[in-house]
């Protein structure tokens, strides 16, 4: 399997109340452009979204946006970035935004994060793709997330091993790491036939 080149990042279009929020996107945008992954992000200047793109910028990384040409006058399209695609609705964003990203990691973030989130793990959930998903779990922000899933799956709405669609993590540092743990090709064990 090739390495992660691109990463999707959903988050919020807002920063949040807490400054421990914008300390995780910033750090994230600077993890990723020292490692030389590429972000694919909504293309706005504000919030989480826009912090995080401006601290992939700051330290010599790529990112790429795509926004809809609605939402560019609001979300202040990203001007910096390497490429800014302009598309015409939703539904484009978030099939471009899927077509260059290698793996997906989500921020906290509102009602458009949860969307995009909700339709990567449903996608993988019915097999249109197997690409990594990881919730970052900043001071405990998904927590009502996992519940969700944990009482979808208690009252038999979801099986078990929907657990295993998406990667928790509770820190930014720790999402290179399970990117490249999921993404390494699986070796066969072979001390089990020895
Ligand atoms: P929010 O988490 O609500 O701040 O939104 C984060 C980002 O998701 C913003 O850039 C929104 O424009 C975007 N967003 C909201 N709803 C959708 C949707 N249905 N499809 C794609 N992006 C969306």
């Amino acid at each position: 399997m090739e390495p992660i080149s691109s990463l999707c990042v959903y988050c919020g279009s807002s920063a949040g109340r807490s400054p421990i929020y914008r300390a995780a996107a910033e750090r994230l945008g600077r993890l990723l452009a020292e490692n030389r992954i590429r972000l694919v992000f909504g293309g706005g200047r504000i919030g989480l979204m826009g912090i995080l793109a401006d601290s992939v910028i700051a330290a010599g990384g790529s990112a790429i946006g795509v926004i809809p040409r609605f939402l560019e006058t609001r979300e202040v399209g990203h001007q910096a970035v390497d490429k800014l695609y302009i598309v015409e609705s939703m539904h484009e964003r978030k099939k471009l935004m899927f077509d260059l990203s290698d793996a997906f990691a989500v921020l906290p973030g509102g009602f458009g994060t949860l969307d995009e989130t909700f339709e990567v793990i449903t996608w993988r959930q019915i097999k249109l793709h197997d690409k990594p998903i990881i919730m970052i779990d900043i001071d405990g922000y998904w927590r009502p997330f996992l519940d969700l899933a944990e009482q979808a799956i208690g009252q038999g709405f979801a099986r078990p091993e929907c657990r295993q669609l998406f990667t928790v993590v509770s820190d930014v540092d720790e999402v290179i790491p399970a990117l490249r743990r999921e993404h390494a090709p699986s070796v066969p064990d072979l001390t089990e036939r020895m």
